[in-house]
């Protein structure tokens, strides 16, 4: 009897390795071509530091003519959620962060590299165990959980390092002879891998991100095959990262610490290891201190919640690449229009720790990203966005599309466009004011520096006697209200004004401050001459009247 007998009586209808090895050739790709990969379980959540990973992955991976593809992981059935590899999926899209190849939907999948779910790689991974047993490099262990349980506790008591491991790993120490009888009698087993490694030594690792780094060999008889049939995830990765040829791992850091082990698992299935690249999780303030953005805690953990707020998935992207490179701020100052394509991120310059999560950064970005949009785009944009969380918006963007793409219009197309608008969740508030149901609501006009309803009125009546039309041009206008002001005793000009502050009871700013108020209920809007060429002289004339008898 020898390993190979035990191989074939534990796997007896498993392929031979050579099998896969040649339906999963090395991809033809060019030279220095990253092919990597998204690989959560079909928990249906995607949290922000995933997307960080993948937006990382696929742009990587699109920057050399590489593959990103997703694969998911259900070895643990526990973490499974019905839809849940749809609603990833869904998620991805909404980021535009669609991969080349693997899962499409719950059952469907592109690549020739597939299944790309672990459950229906089942025999694959046989095959491979089998060839770890017929080689002496792994065995069956029929150690009972109750036994794993009392060991463990042994361990503690005397402070010893926990695991099955060296003198501690009972079953590696049987005959082949003896295993094979247990399983003729019908013992149930796992399969565990035959570590060759000495926790005395050292290995040294380059990583891509976090440079290099130093671990003890991994001496831990780790499972490979469970009791349900289902592979370990450390096995399953070698596994399927050899076979579907991922060059480059990029993952969280918290795998980090695994490659001692991962390395020998490679090592011993005899494949070329991949490289590496670790990335440090988002990180966020808390009490003074830093802790992971949690998806427990933190509602902005969850991916979804940017597209529920409606921050167009460019913003955060380009968030998300902020904090990838530092030499993206620089870069983006640089070419405030270009494509982010353009932008070369480099993995081996991403920051070691953990970046601080900014939420006021990604709108900021956003209101610049949409600053950019034409009316159009904005409208179609916000009215895709309120199809699907805000039938109030959807109602008012289409009610009337030509008055609307005038109210998205205004100080857009220019050099210094509007930059008040974040998020599509906050439209409603940035333009309601432009539609004539404005009338039907009590607002409160908070005038700011005048507050005199008298002068309120004189400036408000002025202003409707000053056969203003909607047809003079900027400059027109505009010394209409110096005049205005200059007649109700104001300075024309601000500068007059700062230079005599005592001779005035304010300038022609503090006079369109009121204008604007009255006409808005805002005291911050785009330019007032857009808002009033939009309105129109009818509508300014009812809300000037209102606001009017509002004074009382
Ligand atoms: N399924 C693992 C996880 O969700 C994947 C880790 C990896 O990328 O290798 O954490």
């Amino acid at each position: 009897m020898d390993y190979k007998d035990l191989a074939d009586l534990i796997f007896p209808d498993a392929k031979d390795i050579s099998y896969y090895e040649e339906k999963y050739p090395e991809r033809n790709l060019k030279e220095g071509a990253i092919v990597t990969r998204f690989a959560p379980s079909p928990t249906g959540f995607v949290h922000l530091g995933s997307l960080y990973q993948v937006a990382i992955s696929k742009k990587m991976a699109k920057q050399t003519d590489g593959v990103f593809f997703l694969r998911i992981e259900d070895t643990d059935q526990k973490r499974e959620v019905e839809n849940g590899v749809t609603s990833i999926i869904e998620s991805l899209e909404d980021f535009g962060l669609q991969p080349d190849e693997g899962m499409t939907n719950e059952t469907e999948e592109i690549g020739n590299y597939g299944p790309y779910k672990q459950s229906l790689r089942k025999e694959i991974y046989e095959a491979y165990a089998k060839y770890l047993i017929s080689q002496g490099k792994a065995y069956p262990c029929f150690c009972s959980p109750e036994e794993l349980e009392q060991m463990r506790q042994k361990q503690e008591a005397a402070k010893i390092r926990p695991g099955y491991y060296g003198v501690w790993a009972h079953c590696r120490k049987l005959s082949v002879e003896e295993m094979v009888e247990k399983i003729e009698n019908g013992e149930s087993y796992i399969i565990r891998l035959k570590s060759p490694g000495n926790e005395e030594k050292k290995i040294k690792h380059h990583d891509l991100i976090k440079g290099n780094v130093e671990f003890p060999e991994n001496d831990q008889d780790i499972v490979i095959i469970k009791a349900d049939g289902l592979p370990t995830y450390h096995f399953a990765h070698a596994v399927d990262d050899h076979l579907m040829r991922t060059n480059v791992v990029i993952r969280g850091d918290e795998w980090l610490s695994s490659i001692p082990l991962h390395l020998q698992l490679f090592y011993m299935l005899g494949f070329k290891a991949p490289k590496y690249a670790h990335i440090a999780p988002i990180m966020k303030e808390d009490n003074g201190g830093k802790r992971k953005l949690s998806k427990r805690k933190d509602p902005e953990a969850a991916v979804s919640y940017y597209s529920e707020l409606g921050i167009p998935k460019e913003a955060v992207i380009e968030y998300l690449l902020n904090i990838a490179n530092s030499n993206f701020e620089m870069w983006r100052k640089q070419n405030p229009d270009a494509p982010i394509d353009e932008f070369e991120l480099q993995i081996n310059k991403m920051s070691v720790s953990g970046a601080l999560f900014d939420l006021v950064k990604i709108l900021d970005i956003s209101k610049t990203i949409i600053s950019k949009y034409d009316a159009q785009k904005v409208y179609d944009e916000a009215l895709a966005w309120a199809n699907k969380y805000d039938s109030n918006l959807k109602n008012l963007l289409e009610a009337d599309k030509e008055y609307t793409l005038k109210v998205l219009g205004i100080e857009r197309g220019n050099v210094k466009p509007r930059k008040d608008i974040a998020k599509w969740s906050d439209l409603e508030e940035n333009i309601g004011y432009m539609y004539p149901e404005f009338k039907q609501t009590d607002h409160e006009y908070e005038y700011q520096k005048i507050t005199d309803k008298e002068e309120i009125r004189k400036i408000l009546e002025g202003y409707m006697n000053l056969y203003y039309s909607t047809s003079d041009d900027k400059q027109t206008w505009f010394n209409r209200i110096k005049d205005l002001a200059e007649s109700l005793g104001y300075a024309r000009e601000v500068k007059e004004f700062k230079q005599n502050p005592d001779s005035y009871p304010g300038h022609v700013g503090d006079i369109s401050t009121v204008l604007r108020v009255a006409l808005t209920s805002k005291s911050n809007t785009p330019d007032l001459y857009e808002i009033m060429q939009v309105l129109g002289e009818e509508e300014i004339k009812q809300r000037y009247e209102l606001a009017i008898s509002r004074l009382k």
